[in-house]
């Protein structure tokens, strides 16, 4: 009963039917659902879920259990450790090419390298949370380093896309979560994702094992919160085929977005500039600004 009742005060559902469509006629569309879909057969938005983070819900079975909220073939797909060129784009192409949405978790310092790629997350319509500054597993470090990983990662986030606040969602580096840093992260408001089913896609090579591992674990559960990682090279080129397979197998994408979005702290996005070199909000992408011109 408590769960329940939990459950209705911390998630509110908007069905992608009837309904959903009398709510946009008052308000002007989302960015996310703005685009038109060319693909009439495309995997879609099943619904969208908004999430009040207050008090820093956590969510996946594999360690928060108060909040299952994924009905029979619902998943929710989250990719980490981005941004990255070439396999970050091929993520996002592959989604765009089925009119689907993501929730991505970037590491703060890529985020720095590559704003340019994180800012085509975010314009594409997708839910960017964080994973920490520089991805070190925060059960070994002293509460403050834990504490400046999380906040670092945060402003970084913020920073490369543009200055904004970020969307309240957090994924702890190997889902490895002291509990002070959980306490923490919940006097922030800001909700830990965890996952339902991990695809140990950074131990694959091969984009078929991707593909051929999400499946198995999805038919044997059901449904859930997918991990993956749009770094990885497997995974980018896995993208096009699981999502048709996906379509093809009865699944429907959960979209997640936050209720009230995480401002980064001033004095850790100060940090991050002073870190970074400064100026990671007005840089050019990389790509215009270093190449290669010469290689042995
Ligand atoms: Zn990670």
């Amino acid at each position: 009963m408590r769960t329940a009742l939990a459950l209705a005060a911390a998630i509110s559902l908007s069905f992608a039917g009837t309904a959903a469509w009398a709510q946009n006629a008052q308000a002007p569309a989302p960015a996310a659902t703005a685009a038109k879909c060319e693909n009439p057969n495309a995997l879609g938005v099943a619904r969208v879920v908004e999430i009040d983070t207050t008090g820093g819900p956590g969510f996946g079975f594999e360690h928060f259990k108060a909040y299952d909220f994924l009905q029979d073939h619902e998943v929710v797909l989250t990719f980490d450790d981005g941004p990255w060129p070439g396999h970050t784009p091929a993520v996002l192409k592959a989604l765009a090419d089925q009119c689907t949405k993501a929730l991505f978790f970037p590491i703060g310092k890529h985020a720095g390298w590559h704003p340019e790629i994180l800012k085509r997350v975010v314009a594409a319509g997708h839910t960017v949370g964080s994973h920490t500054w520089s991805h070190k597993d925060l059960s070994r470090l002293t509460a403050q380093e834990a504490t400046d990983e999380i906040e670092k990662g945060i402003a970084a986030v913020s920073i490369a896309t543009g200055n904004k606040p970020i969307a309240p969602f957090f994924r702890f580096p190997a889902l490895r979560h002291p509990p002070e840093m959980v306490k923490y992260l919940g006097d922030r408001n800001v909700g830990i994702f965890s996952t339902d089913l991990d695809s140990f896609d950074f131990k694959m090579r091969k984009p078929d094992q991707v593909v051929k591992s999400v499946m198995a674990k999805l038919a044997k559960q059901g449904k859930g919160i997918v991990l993956m990682h749009d770094f990885q090279q497997a995974t980018a080129g896995a993208a096009p085929e699981l999502l048709k397979e996906l379509k093809d197998g009865g699944y429907k994408v959960v979209q997640i977005t936050g209720k009230t979005p995480t401002e980064p702290k001033k004095e850790y996005v100060d940090m991050v500039l002073k870190e970074m070199g400064g100026g990671l909000d007005e840089a050019r992408p990389m790509s215009s600004v270093i190449k290669t011109i010469q290689s042995n």
